[in-house]
């Protein structure tokens, strides 16, 4: 995957993207905008889920070996997994050891970072996406670029024409007579999806939280295609990042509040899934559960950065971001886009890749992200300090970034007087013969540099370069005495304050 500059520029070239993405996201916030501002006390809330998960964090290995005796007593066979390949492969020996050749899955994002499905698939057994958004990313080939509405780049045309084209390649085919009202094709999907749900034997979750007091698993959705996963199999492997534990049953609340009007904008989730190791005669009959860190230690160790795992994965933070909602998902090159997946992709994988080192600076830093984070994530305060952590990263390299040597020269200049006085000198007269030869003019008629030859193309192709003042504070100060002996200009300057 190319870094995030590269492969945005691809995405700003689409603009049926641009206009599937605007639409979509303009209207969850709009959704979510209203049904948040119907809670009172929406600040005092999002401090309680921020607490529950901090509080979780903080005594993770106590909460973890809890969740796992919890579950062990309830009847589930509790796996630990470093990384995707230890996690991809459990779930691939409990397949195997049923016989089974296919597996039907509700949407997990934890099973999409650890891409279980081309694990699964490299052993001979079908992944079965049951989300509609996951079936439509999946059999057009794609990948998501929404955390929460993973098609949300599709539009119906489009859906219309995948479900036409690759549904008879994986099961029931699309009805000769579909359009592309939304209640046609789901019904198309409804029934494609239904033999799958009824013929399989082994189902694939992740889940939303993991409760350590009772050993409890939670799936919030919207479909149904979740309850169907979760109940009909008789085998199921929940596949859960070990940051989704949550101490205790009843620090549940503030999060099942907090999620759906972040998420989907909406008071309440449609299925809120909950199962506790196995009951007899109910529901599968054998349950896995794989906890899985990949990384999230590394991130908890960063002390800044280790808020990121508070995270609940309601996209609202995607939904807000001016620069997600130019470039979609794609560009960011993981199944965590956003402002969430430029912090958390670096905090799980460390620096030293050119496209994770790429994704703190996708960002504007407006601070919309934190906004409106139901668990306060300060995603500017963690973007900035992984950008300092990608400069320290690349300190000693043998070829050092054009950036990194403008900011020595300047160190150079700056750490003796004389040096600065040369270069201001040199600055001024920069600035005095711009303002008198050149053509371009800021608005109010300051001089600008207009576009700069070689790297500073880059620069200057997006902002402009006011040529630079004729003369510097420290001369002005020893020519006016500190303003003192400037006379009318100075009072006529106050006078316009
Ligand atoms: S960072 Fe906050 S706003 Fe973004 S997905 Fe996570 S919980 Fe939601």
């Amino acid at each position: 995957m190319p870094p995030f500059p590269t492969a945005a520029r691809q995405a700003l070239a689409d603009t049926q993207l641009r206009h599937n993405l605007a639409h979509a996201t303009g209207t969850i916030r709009a959704k979510r905008a209203k049904v948040v501002g119907e809670v009172e006390h929406w600040e005092d809330l999002r401090l309680a889920g921020a607490a529950v998960k901090a509080r979780a964090l903080a005594d993770l290995e106590t909460n973890l070996v809890r969740l796992e005796e919890s579950l062990t007593a309830q009847g589930a066979t509790v796996h630990w997994a470093r990384d995707a390949a230890e996690a991809c492969e459990v779930v691939a020996r409990v397949a195997r050891s049923h016989d089974v050749d296919e597996v039907v899955k509700v949407k997990s994002m934890a099973t999409q970072e650890i891409e279980l499905n081309e694990a699964l698939q490299a052993q001979g057994i079908a992944a079965w996406e049951t989300d509609l958004a996951e079936l439509i990313v999946q059999l057009g080939d794609d990948l998501p670029s929404h955390i929460l509405v993973p098609a949300i780049h599709r539009n119906r045309a489009e859906i219309r024409e995948i479900f036409r084209s690759k549904m008879a390649g994986s099961g029931r085919p699309a009805p000769d007579d579909l359009t592309d009202e939304p209640a046609v094709l789901a019904g198309a999907a409804r029934q494609h999806l239904r033999e799958k749900f009824l013929r399989a034997k082994v189902a694939v979750s992740g889940a939303n939280f993991a409760v350590a007091e009772t050993g409890t698993l939670v799936v919030v959705e919207s479909e149904g295609n979740g309850r169907m996963c979760l109940t009909l199999p008789e085998v199921l492997v929940s596949v859960v990042g070990i940051e989704k534990v949550v101490p205790t049953f009843a620090e549940l609340d503030p999060l099942l509040r907090l999620l759906p009007r972040s998420s989907t904008g909406e008071r309440m989730n449609p299925y809120t899934s909950m199962w506790t190791g196995v009951t007899p005669g109910d529901g599968p009959q054998e349950v896995h559960v794989v906890l899985v860190d990949n990384g999230r230690t590394r991130a908890l160790a960063d002390e800044v950065g280790r808020q990121a795992l508070r995270c609940i994965r309601c996209s609202a933070c995607l939904n807000v971001c001016p620069v997600y909602e130019r470039t979609g998902g794609h560009a960011y090159g993981s199944v965590y886009p956003g402002p969430i997946g430029a912090i958390l992709n670096p905090l799980m994988r460390g620096q030293g890749d050119p496209q994770v080192d790429s994704l703190p600076y996708a960002s504007s830093l407006c601070g919309a992200c934190f906004e409106v984070c139901p668990v306060r994530i300060d995603i500017p305060e963690v973007l900035v300090h992984l950008r300092s952590k990608v400069v320290d990263a690349h300190r000693d390299d043998r070829v050092p970034k054009a950036e990194a040597v403008a900011m020595k020269s300047t160190a150079w200049a700056f750490t003796d007087a004389k040096r600065l006085a040369a270069g201001e000198r040199l600055s001024g007269l920069a600035g005095r013969v711009l303002t008198r030869v050149g053509k371009a003019r800021l608005p109010g008629g300051r001089a600008t540099a207009g576009r700069l030859p070689g790297p500073g193309a880059a620069w200057t192709g997006a902002r402009d370069m006011p040529a630079p003042p004729r003369e510097s504070f420290r001369a002005w100060w020893r020519r006016t005495d500190g303003g003192r002996s400037e006379g009318s200009g100075q009072s006529e300057q106050k006078g316009g304050e």
